[in-house]
């Protein structure tokens, strides 16, 4: 099994997962990544100014005991551990999350109706299979409420109507409160917490890269490697550098709109399908700021439409590492999408419009001193659960297992995957690779 030539592409935490595993099977790998720098969605940037982001905001909340040691080994025991405190701007009040659930600062007229249609939607069952996400949302929180928070936010978050999504996403991600939790927050300020995320952690040093770097040694990973080209029936990868590898077994990370047109022979109905997936792009807004004390918030949902940012997040409250002393700092999330909404802006042009709208909403002051401003561009942010999904994906997916090109993570699977999710679909495609491997040998 060892003379097999093993190809690794991106190395995210799908890409590291894959050669972690391979790596702890005894079996080397080679992985491949466009960026000159390593880690995917979970780099991170340290800025002259003492500032340290990480390429949109990360944390680490999940659940399994494996994976919580693996990441605290990595990080040898050196890691925050914190609870959430999430809450909402609505035109101009500040609601803790759950919004349906503390619903006591909104205006009285509003709170009424959202309370009446909860009663109202309480009365029959949740619909088993709604026709979309709008439909599912309007039954389980009733249709003031839907309307004016769910709906608003995803479509703002997702740069699609909720009318045009599934619900196979959902999860925990929605919660649903009792009829009790729903009063008494409309009544009282002080309310339980109950955020799916109520605890999380993140390493003290060097940002959220640092859970994984030592995955990095795990496999020869040669960076600013574009794969252009893959060509199944001879097993060889093309680069944009004009480099060439060949491979026997490849695990690929690549967003599949991207991978689909690039390998040989790909049947048209097929690359249509491929097409047909939508992703947003995320533009990341990164403030430092010389003071930490503008926010109780560990990061913050926003639902007006005519502000520019839909998410803000708080490095600062992630771990103080990530600041010069006695500093905060706020990074916000924009987003767009080429299918629903397309950017028709620089990443750059936006830090003036996120700066205006932070001192819009309060969060800082007009004259505040701002020692860190930049903006990066995601491309492939979070998947979009539009309807075409449900159609496409099986088809791409069919096709690839056809061709043996194993998928992995967020963008291969083309899921909702947190960090840990997609290190374990790395882990998931190294072992589909290894029982193939075993198979050969009987
Ligand atoms: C804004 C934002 C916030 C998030 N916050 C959290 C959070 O708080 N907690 C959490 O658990 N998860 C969070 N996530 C999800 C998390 O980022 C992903 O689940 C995870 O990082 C995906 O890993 P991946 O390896 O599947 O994809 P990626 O990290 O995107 O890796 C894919 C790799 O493939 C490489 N690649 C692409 N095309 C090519 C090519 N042609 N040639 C060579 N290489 C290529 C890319 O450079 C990249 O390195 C967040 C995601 C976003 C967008």
């Amino acid at each position: 099994m060892s003379d097999k030539n093993i190809v690794i592409l991106g190395s995210g935490m799908a890409g590291l997962g894959a050669a972690h595993h391979f790596h702890q099977q005894g079996l080397a790998t080679r992985a491949f990544d466009k960026n000159p720098y390593p880690g995917g969605h979970t780099a991170t940037f340290i800025y002259d100014s003492g500032f340290i982001f990480d390429d949109g905001p990360h944390i680490s909340f999940t659940k399994d005991p494996r994976l919580q040691d693996l990441f605290a080994e990595n990080v040898g025991g050196k890691f925050e551990r914190l609870q959430a405190y999430v809450n909402n701007y609505y035109h101009g009040a500040w609601v803790k999350h759950p919004a349906q659930a503390n619903l006591h600062n909104l205006p009285a007229d509003l709170k009424a109706r959202c309370i009446l249609d909860f009663i109202e939607a309480s009365r029959t069952d949740v619909v088993e299979k709604p026709a979309n996400y709008l439909e599912w949302l309007i039954s389980v929180f009733g249709e003031t409420f839907a309307t004016h928070f769910p709906a608003v936010y995803g479509k703002k978050y997702h740069t699609v109507g909720p009318e045009k999504m599934s619900t196979v996403w959902i999860g925990p991600r929605l919660y649903r409160p009792s009829m009790e939790e729903v009063i008494r927050g409309a009544l009282v300020e002080e309310t339980p917490d109950v955020h799916y995320v109520s605890d999380f952690r993140y390493p003290s040093e060097g940002g959220f890269i640092s859970y994984i770097k030592p995955f990095m040694e795990q496999t020869d990973l040669r960076l600013d490697h574009t794969v252009v080209a893959i060509d199944p029936a001879t097993r060889t990868i093309r680069f944009a550098n004009g480099q060439t590898a060949p491979y026997d077994h490849l695990v690929s990370s690549i967003p599949l709109p991207e991978l689909v047109p690039m390998i040989a022979g790909a049947p048209e109905k097929v690359r249509a399908a491929a097409a047909q997936l939508a992703c947003t792009t995320c533009v990341t807004v990164n403030i430092g700021l010389a003071r930490d004390d503008f926010t109780p918030a560990t990061w913050t949902y926003i639902y007006d439409e005519d502000i520019v940012f839909t998410r803000l997040s708080f490095p600062h409250k992630m771990s103080p590492g990530t600041c010069p002393p006695g500093c905060g700092s706020i990074q916000a999330e924009c987003y767009y999408s080429p299918k629903y909404r397309p950017i028709d802006a620089s990443p750059d042009s936006l830090i003036q419009p996120v700066i205006d709208d932070l001192v819009k909403i309060g969060l800082i002051r007009q004259d505040e001193e701002i020692l860190h401003a930049d903006a990066r561009l995601i491309p492939y942010a979070n998947i979009i659960f539009d309807l075409d999904r449900e159609t496409a994906l099986p088809l791409v997916h069919g096709w690839l297992d056809e061709i043996g090109i194993t998928y992995v993570g967020r963008f291969g699977e083309w899921g909702y995957h947190w960090t840990d999710e997609a290190f374990k679909s790395g882990e998931r495609g190294a072992k589909q690779i290894i029982e193939r491997l075993a198979a050969e040998n009987r």
